[in-house]
């Protein structure tokens, strides 16, 4: 499908962080066209700061704008962009192992369409806000719900891509779990309701023995950059890793299992709630496996490790 209109993406501007002016009848306010983005920049100790794989975002943000017939800026554009947004608010980047800074990268359908099309005119806009360490005393695991009645995608549709309408269509099972003392809902396939796809916001992985286990993209799951970014550091660790189907039986089999994403990175999951069973794992809910993965990666993202597999990128 052809997008109508492309937008030089590189005549960007700062601006103050305030609300924003649009049509009563914006592509994204009428039909969702809309996708986000998120990433983290941290402050080194050497009072650098680092950026992880933003050049990923950028490819993630392309291939949603080509589903939601959106154009979208290159690679070198969105990195540019992210980089100088990142220095303007420099000021707010939270001292080494404080936190970090959150950045929020969204596209949309800024344009104004009455008839169901998409907008005429887009627009990138990036903010950004200070965020704490996700577990600010060691590794808290989380206590999740699988849901059997409600689905966040369907083969064919959107959820493959980081649209704003998949966010909504999670709501509200996620309120009811959080109403009823879950951290937060495992959706199942649509179509076979047994295989896992992904929790609201972030990935999911089992792990048995030396195997390690995750779903496997195929148009229903995001590409989460902490997933693909922790099966490499799983395989360099010795670990086999293996993407396929995931059965809810296997989950509850499992010695542990754990949740990646750019917020949590990696997150354990101490328990899990099917059908009126409750599963735990781990040692107090938090496996060595998980530890293991979680202390790799947030010491290479915050410049504590060597940067062996040139993920890292400084911006002085
Ligand atoms: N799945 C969903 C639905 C998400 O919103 C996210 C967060 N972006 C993830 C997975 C994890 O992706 P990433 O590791 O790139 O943050």
């Amino acid at each position: 499908m052809k997008c109508s209109q492309i937008e030089n993406f590189s005549k960007g501007e700062l601006q103050c962080f305030g609300n924003i002016e649009l049509s009563p009848s914006a592509g994204i306010l009428n039909y969702g066209q809309g996708l986000f983005e998120g990433l983290k920049a941290y402050r080194k100790h050497d009072g650098n700061i680092l950026l992880f794989r933003p050049e990923e975002n950028a490819m993630r943000l392309k291939m949603g704008a080509e589903r939601m017939c959106m154009p979208s800026p290159s690679v070198e554009q969105f990195v540019e962009a992210v980089k100088a947004t990142v220095l303007a608010n420099e000021r707010w980047i939270p001292p080494p192992g404080k936190g970090s800074l959150y950045i929020r990268p969204l596209l949309m359908g800024s344009g104004a369409v009455l008839g169901l099309a998409p907008a005429p005119e887009y627009t990138l806009l990036i903010y950004v806000s200070p965020v704490g360490n996700y577990f600010k005393e060691g590794l808290a695991p989380i206590n999740l719900i699988v849901e059997t009645e409600m689905h966040r995608a369907t083969p064919g549709g959107t959820g493959g891509v980081k649209t704003i309408g998949n966010y909504a269509a999670v709501l509200k099972a996620q309120s009811a779990a959080k109403a009823k003392g879950y951290s937060d809902v495992l959706y199942l396939d649509s179509v076979q309701k047994r295989y896992l796809e992904e929790v609201s916001s972030c990935n999911v992985f089992i792990v048995k023995g030396n195997l390690i286990v995750t779903p496997a993209i195929k148009g229903t799951i995001l590409p989460g950059i902490t997933r693909k970014s922790i099966i490499d550091v799983a395989l360099s660790q010795g670990f086999q890793v293996e993407e396929r189907l995931v059965s809810v039986d296997e989950l509850l089999d499992a010695d542990e299992v754990f949740c990646t994403g750019t917020a949590v990175v990696v997150s354990p999951v101490g328990s899990i709630t099917h059908q009126g069973r409750r599963v735990t794992y781990g040692n107090d809910g938090v496996g060595l496996v998980s530890q293991q993965l979680y202390s790799t990666l947030t010491s290479l993202q915050m410049g504590l490790s060597e940067d062996k597999m040139g993920w890292i990128v400084e911006l002085k």
